[in-house]
């Protein structure tokens, strides 16, 4: 591999934009800016774009929008990111605004809910599944919505075809999150997602993070955030949210705990000067960043795209942590791809750069069995599109299955999956084949 991941977007790239023609650095720069003129609406598309797509893309889009499971925010940065001429193929467009030609019919196992996060939660906005981690939700929106979301059962408003789920979102509920983990010594790892980290104030952030430092079993944080993916320059404008970040971060390495920035950067073409400039702020002040991606269909599901992204992320110091398995939620399928994928670019990704700077390739088990090494299968029905993972540590005892989308199967494994008695007995197959005897420890 050359050095192109050193090659980053620089410049005034947005003037491209017809709506940004006019616009200077230090307005698209502005935080402020970027979430006044997020794009919600296909009207607002349209008034963005103008004359750069086509009244058939247009179209598309609006059915899209009708259909789709998540709402739709997209910021200024990541619309001028988009290769207009070709929108269907765009890696940014294909994240974040659905077209109704892409769909495709979901897998009959698909759920909303994949991962049961709701099944697992004590409190409301607070998920338990891990001994020592508990994952804290304080917040239900995010600086963007993207279509893939595992939490679209909650994040976002309401669409035509979700009614989401409430969060904890005051601080008056929080306080019960914060009683629960103080009263559990076991959990020392906390992770504030949502929802998205950088929609919090920045007095919440700080309330939030001493709360939870405060506890002295805690010693260990995560802040997640989509943000510097798609918003970078809310890093270099809004200094009380970066200030504080850096108290809390300061005060944990004060107190022997880490508190660290997760992010979630799927696309080299996210990765700016601008974003450069973001990530040496937080460098700079001492903030580890590790990143999440999520494997996608047509957005780094080629063995050289995701080795561009993983090179890219550790010019930027930014640890690539895990490349997940798109989960199993409704309504995105042409989104996700399959286990063996995932396995192929795995094998490719390893060795071009420093271990410690190659991702772990992670399915996270469906029906709540955590995060599994995509490798781990007990069994890969391969023409069936069926691995079965077990998880001793976290359910003791049962067996979890991630479905490959249908697809992406042969026409006669396609055509067995519409018949529900011989899909049922491939399910079986796979099961008896894994070792697993009693299916009643399969998640439904
Ligand atoms: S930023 Fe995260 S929580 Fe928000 S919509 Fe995207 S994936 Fe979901």
């Amino acid at each position: 591999m050359t050095t192109t991941y050193h090659d980053l977007l620089g410049g005034e790239f947005w003037h491209a934009i017809p709506a940004y023609e006019e616009i200077d650095e230090a307005t698209f720069l502005d935080h402020l800016w970027q979430q006044r003129h997020s794009v919600k609406t296909p009207e607002e598309l349209v008034e963005t774009i103008r004359e750069l797509a086509s009244p058939e893309f247009i179209r598309d889009v609006e059915l899209g929008f009708h259909r789709a499971p998540m709402a739709v925010r997209v910021s200024p940065y990541a619309i001028a990111l988009v290769d207009w001429n070709h929108p269907y193929d765009d890696p940014i467009r294909r994240q974040f605004i659905p077209v109704a030609s892409a769909l495709l019919p979901d897998h009959p196992r698909l759920v909303l809910d994949s991962l049961h996060e709701q099944a697992d939660s004590p409190v409301p906005g607070l998920v338990h599944r891990y001994v020592d981690k508990a994952l804290f939700l304080p917040i239900a929106v995010c600086p963007v919505y993207c279509r893939f979301c595992t939490r679209s059962y909650a994040i976002g408003p309401d669409t035509e075809n979700v009614d989401k789920v409430e969060l904890a979102k005051t601080p008056k509920q929080w306080h019960d999150v914060f009683a629960y983990i103080a009263s559990r010594p076991e959990l020392e790892d906390i992770v504030i997602s949502g929802g998205d980290a950088y929609q919090l104030p920045p007095k919440n952030l700080e309330l939030i993070g001493n709360a939870l430092l405060d506890i002295p079993h805690v010693r260990r944080m995560r802040f997640a955030t989509k943000g510097p993916a798609i918003m970078p320059m809310k890093l270099l404008t809004d200094e009380a949210w970066v200030d504080a970040l850096t108290h809390i971060v300061d005060r944990g390495r004060s107190m022997g705990k880490d508190v660290v920035l997760h992010t979630h950067f799927n696309a080299p073409e996210e990765i700016t000067e601008i974003t450069q400039r973001a990530m040496r702020v937080l460098f700079g002040r001492g903030i580890f960043v590790r990143n999440q991606s999520v494997l996608i269909r047509g957005v780094n599901d080629e063995p050289e795209r995701m080795q561009l992204l993983v090179r890219r992320l550790g010019y930027l110091n930014v640890h690539p942590y895990y490349v997940y398995m798109h989960d199993m939620v409704k309504g995105v399928e042409d989104l996700r791809t399959t286990i063996q994928t995932a396995v192929d670019i795995e094998k490719f990704v390893r060795g071009s750069t420093a271990g410690f700077n190659t991702p772990t390739f992670v399915c996270d088990a469906p029906g709540g069995g955590g995060k599994r090494d995509v490798h781990s299968y007990e069994h890969y029905d391969r023409e069936n599109g069926i691995a079965v993972y077990t998880a001793p540590s976290v359910k003791r005892g049962r067996a979890f299955i991630y479905f490959d989308p249908i697809d992406r199967l042969s026409p006669a494994a396609q055509e067995r999956w519409h018949n529900e008695c011989v899909a049922q007995e491939m399910i079986h197959e796979a099961l008896a084949r894994a070792g697993v005897r009693d299916e009643s420890l399969v998640p439904a």
